[in-house]
C-alpha cells in the first residue's frame, strides 16, 4: 500500500509535467472508485495548474478552475504518458494536458479516490482533509504538541502514532520502526510517554520518512516510464517483518503481536 513517502515521490514525479499546464480534457470510466467521481469534475477543463501539493496521503492538483484531490488507495498509481499511449486495463482516469502529456490513474482494487473541488472552495477544507492532524514536517508537530496529544490518549502508543488526528503519514511499518529507534515499547500506554521521548519520537518520524522519500526518489525514472512500475523501494527495516530473527542492536529475538488488527514487531529488550 502506498504510504506517505510513496505519495510524496508520486507528487514530485508528476509535478514538473503539471505545473503551468492547461487541462485540455479528462476521461474516467463509468464505474466508481471508493466514492463516485464528482459530477461537476469537467468544470476543471481549461484550468491552468497553479500548484501540486501533498496533504497526508492525498495529492492536490490546484488550477484556476478548481482542484482535484486524489488518493491512491491500496493499489493505485499515477503514470505520466504521451497521448499516443493507449490506456490499459485498470486505467480508470486520464487527465489530458495541452502539452500532449496524459496522466493516467491505474488502480486494480478501486480503493482510490478522485474528487473535484470548485474554485471558490479550499481543497484543504474538503471533508476528506479537514479533520487531519499535522504533517510530520510541519513546525506545529513538535514535542509539546505530541506530548499533549499522547497525554490525552489511553491506547498503546503505537496505535496513537498511527492515528491521523495525532499526526499523518505514520503507517504501520513506520510506527514499528520509529518505536524501535527511540526504544519505546509499542505496548506502552500513550499517556506514559515522557516529554523528552516525544522529542525523540518527532525526530525519528521525520528521519525515517525523509530517508524513505530520498530512496523513493531514485525510482522516479521508472515511475515516469511507460511501464508505470513504481518500484516501491525496499525499506531498511530493523524490526518490521523480522519476527523470530535476532535484534540488530542486541541479539534478542524480535517478537510480534497484533494491535488494533495490525501486526506490530518489536525487541522486548531494547524497547521498554
Ligand atoms: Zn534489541
Amino acid at each position: 500500500m502506498p504510504e506517505l513517502p510513496e505519495v510524496e515521490v508520486t507528487k514530485k514525479g508528476i509535478e514538473p509535467y503539471l505545473q503551468g499546464a492547461v487541462i485540455s480534457d479528462l476521461v474516467h470510466d463509468e464505474k466508481q472508485l471508493r466514492e463516485p467521481y464528482s459530477k461537476d469534475m469537467r468544470a476543471i477543463i481549461g484550468g491552468r495548474v497553479t500548484a501540486v501539493e501533498r496533504r497526508a496521503k492525498y495529492i492536490i492538483i490546484r488550477t484556476d478552475r478548481g482542484a482535484l484531490i486524489l488518493h491512491l488507495g491500496m493499489t493505485g498509481h499515477l503514470r505520466v504518458l504521451s497521448q499516443n499511449d493507449q490506456s490499459g486495463p485498470h486505467d480508470h482516469f486520464s487527465l489530458f494536458l495541452d502539452s500532449g502529456t496524459v496522466i493516467r490513474f491505474n488502480d486494480i482494487r478501486r480503493f482510490g479516490l478522485i474528487v473535484y473541488v470548485g474554485p471558490d472552495e479550499d481543497p484543504l477544507e474538503d471533508k476528506h482533509l479537514s479533520g487531519l492532524g499535522p504533517e510530520p514536517f510541519d513546525a506545529k508537530f513538535d514535542e509539546g504538541y505530541l506530548f499533549n496529544a499522547l497525554h490525552r490518549r489511553k491506547l498503546p502508543v503505537k496505535q496513537s502514532l498511527m492515528d491521523n488526528k495525532v499526526v499523518v503519514g505514520v503507517g504501520n511499518i513506520y510506527a514499528s520502526e520509529v518505536l524501535f529507534k527511540v526504544g519505546i515499547s509499542p505496548l506502552r500506554k500513550s499517556y506514559e510517554v515522557k516529554k523528552n521521548e516525544c522529542r525523540a519520537l518527532c525526530q525519528a518520524i521525520r528521519e525515517t520518512l525523509t530517508e524513505s522519500i530520498a530512496k523513493g526518489g531514485t525510482t522516479i525514472r521508472d515511475f515516469s516510464g511507460a511501464d508505470g512500475k513504481m518500484g516501491y523501494f525496499v525499506q531498511d527495516l530493523f524490526v518490521y517483518g523480522h519476527k523470530g530473527q535476532p535484534c540488530r542492536k542486541c541479539g534478542t529475538t524480535i517478537t510480534s503481536l497484533v494491535q488494533g488488527g495490525r501486526s506490530t514487531f518489536y525487541c522486548p529488550h531494547c524497547q521498554k
